[in-house]
């Protein structure tokens, strides 16, 4: 594919080619490598994004999720400012763990019980160690596509159609390991019934983000939540939600508060942090109890409840209950699918326009409700709407397979300015 950039870009280039001497691939995470070099972030403000060649972006990426409140919130920082006078690491109990603990109880249906660690993916292993040891079962079920951070079990591929036990994704997982995870389709539920009856009383756990984020936004049907709750209680199957994208971003309890199913243990991050680095395990106190030092499944980590993140995401929810910024993020969103919508329309276009809440994903492929209709997708055409995008100043996330976001700081005229350009973006790719 040739990419052409009418951008400057001369720093950014220039310090890729430094960032590749010292660093593997010159990045520090995969989606990050943009072809031919990514940009270099100098600073950001509410909706934007400032590169140190000086371009302005609208953020859609915005850290892929987390924030909600979009860049540098003043609020945010002060009260992080204030935590780093006072330290920003003591390895003992604080006053704000409690405090958001609190909160999060209030807050999240499922939650009775919660641990602090520092990321999605610490999250979303402890959650599933802790429902191996609960139930004392080896096995657990995934959805084809469903991405819950970068460890050994939930790393593996989506097996084609039919449920497989799979195969690892990743060199360097065993598959002794990952044969114990086993793969839905999801949006089928005869599978999922399928699974349950031949292997039920051998599953610890399915883990499912309750809107899938991570192949684009892909729904699941209500129906198809409904009965993942109904088999895991039939079965004494824990059923995780996943919610480090959907937590305080589809209602302030989360997508459980959102569908009104009450999973048995959440996983959060993103929001939850406030900009910094956080994940939260909470769930049913009979089962959280099993983590240590109460019980045996050990989870245990230096900087786990840091103050200074968890400063930020008390900061961070308390914003979002005060200044509506879940619905005025959704309003973005909102008005943005309408107008991508509109030019489709005008353009006689089908393609695949999902969405919810404050999750946005134009497909290029015409129906995507599960992986395999994701991987349909033409993602040279979507790699090249993303460079006609970026060099009218609009940043998307830099695969076909991410979530656009908006922030409560998206305002109508960004959002104009942003359906413009993905008009004439199309028009010059299907012109
Ligand atoms: N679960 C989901 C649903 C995610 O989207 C992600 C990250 N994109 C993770 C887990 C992993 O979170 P982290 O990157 O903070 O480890």
């Amino acid at each position: 594919m040739k990419v052409v950039s009418i951008m400057n870009l001369k720093k950014s280039e220039e310090l890729y080619k430094e960032a590749v001497n010292y660093l593997v691939g010159g990045v520090n995470s995969p989606v990050r490598a943009i072809k031919p070099y990514p940009f270099f972030v100098s600073h950001a403000k509410g909706s934007k994004l400032y590169d140190i060649d000086g371009n302005k972006y609208i953020d859609y990426c915005l850290a892929y999720g987390p924030l909600i409140f979009g860049h540098a919130n003043e609020k945010i920082i002060n009260e992080v400012k204030q935590q780093l006078e006072k330290g920003s690491a003591f390895g003992t109990p604080t006053e704000i763990e409690v405090k958001f603990a609190k909160e999060i109880v209030s807050i999240v249906p499922c939650a009775e019980l919660v641990r602090f660690v520092n990321s999605g993916t610490e999250a979303t292993m402890s959650a599933i160690r802790l429902a191996r040891g609960y139930t004392q079962r080896n096995k657990i079920i995934k959805l084809e596509g469903g991405f819950h951070g970068a460890h050994d079990s939930v790393l593996v591929k989506a097996g084609s159609g039919a449920t497989t036990h799979a195969v690892p994704d990743s060199l360097g997982i065993p598959p002794e390991v990952a044969k114990n995870t086993i793969l839905a389709k999801p949006n089928d539920p005869e599978t999922l019934e399928r699974i349950f009856k031949a292997e039920g009383e051998s599953i610890a756990c399915m883990i499912l983000e309750p809107v899938m984020g991570n192949i684009g936004c892909v729904l699941l049907d209500n129906e198809y939540l409904k009965l993942a709750r109904e088999l895991t209680q039939e079965y004494n199957t824990l059923l995780i939600f996943d919610e480090v994208i959907t937590g305080f971003r589809l209602a302030l309890g989360g997508a459980q508060e959102y569908f009104d199913i009450t999973p048995d243990l959440a996983t959060l991050g993103k929001i939850a942090g406030g900009g910094f680095p956080i994940g939260i395990i909470a769930g049913e106190k009979e089962i959280m109890e099993s983590f240590s030092p109460l019980g045996k499944v050990y989870q245990a980590g230096t900087f786990n409840g840091n103050p200074v993140s968890l400063t930020a995401g008390f900061t961070a929810v308390k914003l979002l209950k005060e200044e509506n910024v879940i619905k005025k993020a959704n309003e973005a969103s909102e008005k943005l699918r309408k107008g991508i919508k509109d030019v489709l329309e005008e353009l006689e276009l089908e393609l695949a326009l999902n969405g919810i809440a404050s999750m946005t994903t134009l497909f290029f492929t015409e129906e995507v409700k599960n992986y395999e209709q994701a991987l349909k997708s033409d993602r040279e055409k979507f790699m090249l709407f993303h460079r006609k995008l970026l060099t009218q100043g609009v940043f998307l996330p830099p695969s076909q397979f991410e979530t656009w976001f908006t922030s409560y700081k998206h305002g109508g005229e960004d959002i104009e300015k942003t359906v413009e350009a993905m008009e004439k973006a199309l028009k010059e790719l299907y012109g």
